[in-house]
Formats: structure tokens, sequence, C-alpha cells
């Protein structure tokens, strides 16, 4: 191994003995180590690796208790979480995650991603993450109000608009930002709007964020595609999930010609070979928060559910995982490659695991990580708040064009830095460093804080 090798393998060591249990850390420290070697080697300052080991320790870790009492008046508990990873770009910025898989370690894993993606965009963003282990399955609307006005009782005095901003992930949409933001205005006595993003339209929300993190994936797969003289025209496409992101990447490759046959959920999935039906699908999810078993009912015998096996055995041109980490393992991209496919671009958060990404590599199947992939949905959030701190709002087709324009010049900037340093075509390297590069330069002109 190289020297600088040597180097950054000790920064992973350290992390690792530092943060003890903490796999999903681990897991994305490591893969943004791994392509530093050649920027280690390159820039003199960041040589020491005194800087990456700065970068890999959260600014702040906010952990804390929250109590709320169900509907029949039993006393409940959950832990709250907030990692501020880093600010050197701008205010911490990042969603919250409502799951019961919710621990420290995922949160640290999601905010260090987010380092990288909001610096990619190129926009004015630091990097967060935070939740609860809460499960909002099966809950009425009263208990998650009561449980997001405790959250927010806490979080609160570490938020502010040029501070902390948060936003939603999975199990916080629209519903829990509005309690939320609700608890935020009461408790400060302040409209502030630029305090939370993913807000409702008529309550200082953006046009195009509930779509962005879907839609801003599929315009990065259109320039992956046109990049190898291809398009999304009649192709074939697979996304795990049925979530946002799911949904809205199922709308915009619908919109741009190709056909999405299957979705998912943590019960199966479905094959629906004329393309799925969205409308169907949006009612399902959204207003009876169902399953895509009942969409399966709901069609009839016109399609397949499947349960207890991977979607990754249907075959498809594109794959997009979209629902969790980790839910693309070495088998399923083994089966991707058995049967042709060509583009993989995480629309979650690092949905695939190492090994997959090793058998997409050597099978030549082009490959887009998360953090370049799906940064529409933050980017948006930027949006959101530019126009909060103007007082303004933007039309749909004004902003969804940003959005576009932001997309096609993530993907460019990973193109050109993985060529410049030595990987060409190899997005997860370009995201790696090109997202390192511009917070790094920040952190180091801030000094040593
Ligand atoms: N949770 C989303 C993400 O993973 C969006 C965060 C935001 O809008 O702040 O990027």
């Amino acid at each position: 191994m190289s020297q600088s090798g040597d180097r950054l393998k000790a920064v992973y060591d350290e992390v690792v003995g530092r943060n003890p249990g903490e796999e999903e850390f681990h897991q994305a420290v490591r893969e943004v180590l791994e392509n530093l070697g050649p920027v280690v080697e390159k820039h003199a300052a960041f040589a020491d690796t005194a800087l990456i080991r700065r970068l890999c320790e959260p600014e702040r870790q906010i952990i804390f208790r929250v109590p709320w009492v169900d509907d029949d008046g039993r006393p409940q508990l959950n832990r709250g979480f907030r990692v501020e990873f880093n600010s050197a770009l701008g205010p911490y910025k990042g969603g919250l995650r409502f799951h019961p898989s919710v621990y420290l370690g995922i949160v640290k894993f999601l905010g260090f991603e987010q380092i990288f993606k909001n610096s990619l965009t190129g926009l004015p963003i630091g990097g967060a993450k935070g939740g609860s282990d809460f499960d909002p399955k099966g809950r009425s609307d009263a208990e998650v109000m009561r449980f997001c006005q405790s959250f927010m009782t806490e979080l609160y005095r570490h938020l502010g608009e040029h501070t902390d901003v948060p936003a939603g992930d999975t199990g916080v949409g629209r519903r829990e930002i509005g309690y939320l933001f609700g608890q935020y205005k009461r408790i400060t006595n302040r409209y502030e709007l630029g305090v939370l993003t993913g807000k409702g339209l008529t309550w200082g929300g953006s046009q195009v964020r509930t779509e962005a993190t879907g839609y801003g994936l599929v315009f990065f797969v259109e320039e992956m595609l046109r990049a190898a003289g291809d398009s999304l025209d009649g192709a074939k496409v697979v996304v795990s999930g049925s979530g946002n992101v799911a949904v809205y990447a199922i709308e915009k490759v619908h919109q741009l010609g190709g056909s999405v046959v299957a979705c998912s959920d943590s019960g199966g999935f479905v094959v629906d070979e004329d393309g799925i039906d969205l409308d169907l699908l949006r009612e399902i999810k959204e207003q009876r928060r169902g399953r895509v078993s009942d969409y399966a009912d709901a069609r009839g015998g016109k399609v397949r559910y499947v349960e207890g096996e991977s979607i990754w055995s249907v075959p498809c041109d594109v794959a997009l995982p979209c629902a969790t980490q980790n839910e693309l393992d070495e088998a399923g991209a083994e089966q991707l490659a058995g049967h042709g496919c060509r583009v993989v671009a995480e629309g979650a958060n690092m949905p695939t695991t190492p090994g997959a990404i090793r058998v997409l590599r050597d099978a030549g199947i082009s490959f887009a990580p998360g953090k370049a992939a799906n940064a529409g949905g933050v980017a948006t959030s930027a949006l959101e708040m530019q126009q909060n701190a103007a007082r303004d709002v933007w039309t749909f087709e004004q902003t969804e064009q940003r959005l576009g324009e932001i997309m096609r010049a993530v993907h460019d900037r990973c193109l050109e830095t993985a060529e410049e340093y030595g990987s060409p075509g190899d997005y997860v390297a370009g995201a790696n460093i090109a997202g390192f590069l511009r917070v790094a330069e920040a952190m180091l002109a801030l000094g040593h804080v």
C-alpha cells in the first residue's frame, strides 16, 4: 500500500476505534477515504491527514429524550438525535429520519454523506442529519403530532435559519414538517421560514421540493445515459421502494419516455409490465398509507406480486435503488449484471453495499452514488431557503429548471474530477473527491476550528 494509503487507513482505524459499533458510519467513511489517496498525494495541505481526521469528527452531536403520550393515554418514550457534522460551507443542513432502526450510527452515516452531497451541489449548505427511533407506522395523526411537538420542544434550541435547517427523510414528510414548524413557531414566537425545508406551499414551501429527489435522480441518469451515447427513451427501469423518492423517480422516467416495470416496499415487490400506474400507486401510498400488495390487489390479475425475493431479479436497463441503506447486495448486483442492466443510480442513501459496487464495476455497469445522484432533494431545499430569505415564491417551471441545471452540473463535476484524478468514468471517485475538495478548501480557509 502507498504511504498515503497507510495514512488514510490509520484515519479509518481511528474512526472505528472512536465510534465503536457504528457500522454504517464506518462504511460511509471508508467509501470516502478509499478515494482520497490521489488527493492526499496531490495537495500538500492534506498530506498529514489532520484535516481529514477533523472532517470525520462531527462538530456537535445532540441526543435527547422524547417523551410523549399515545392515544390510549399511555406514556411513550423515544430517543432523538441531531448530528451537526460540518458547517464550513453553510448552516448545518440535512433531513430527519423517523424509523425504528435509527440509532447514532445511522444518523452519523447519513450526516457524513450529507457533507459531501451538499458540497457537490455547489450551494452554501453544511452537513447534518437527525431523527428518532420513533415508528410512525400505525400511529394516528394526533400521535404523530404529539411526538413531533415533543421532539421540537428539545431540538428548537439548536436550530435557526443561519444555524441548522432540518428537512424530511424516511418517515418525515410534509405532515411531520408541518407539526415541527408549528411547534418551533410557537416556542420561539418567530415566523422563521428558513428554519425547516420541505414545507407546504401555503406556508413557505417551494414548488418541486416534494418531487425533487426523484426528479433530480432521473435528470442525473439522463446525463449518465447521454454520456454513454444512450437515452431513457424506451428504457425498462426497476425502482425499489415506493416512498417519496421512488414515486417521483417513476413519474419522471415516464415523462421522459422510459417505463418503470417494478417497485417495492419492505413486504415485497410488484411487477407491472404495462408500467407502474402512478395515480393508483400514489393514491394507495399517500392517501391510504397502504402497501404495494394493495396495488397488486387493485390491479387484479394484470400484475405479479412477489414476497421474500429480491426485486433485482426483474430484468431492466436501468436500476434505481430508492428504498434504504444496503438494500442492493452482491447477489442482487449479480442478478442485474446477468440480465444486462446498464446503469445503476442510487436514489436512497448508500443502498448499494461495497461488495455490490465491486460486482457492478467488474460488469462494466455505470454506477452513481447517492451523494451525487440524489442531491436534487437537498439542492431544492437550498432553493427553498433562497426563496424564504428573499420572501419570494418561484414558479414550478423556474424551480424545476434550476434543479435540472444543478443536477447536470453535479454530473459534470463528478466526471471531470474523476478524469482529473485518474479514474475516468468513475462516479464514486468523482463524487467523493469533488465533494471533499470544496468542503476541505473552506475548512482550510476557516482555520483549525
Ligand atoms: N433527506 C434528504 C437527503 O438525504 C434531504 C435533506 C434536505 O433537504 O435537507 O438528502
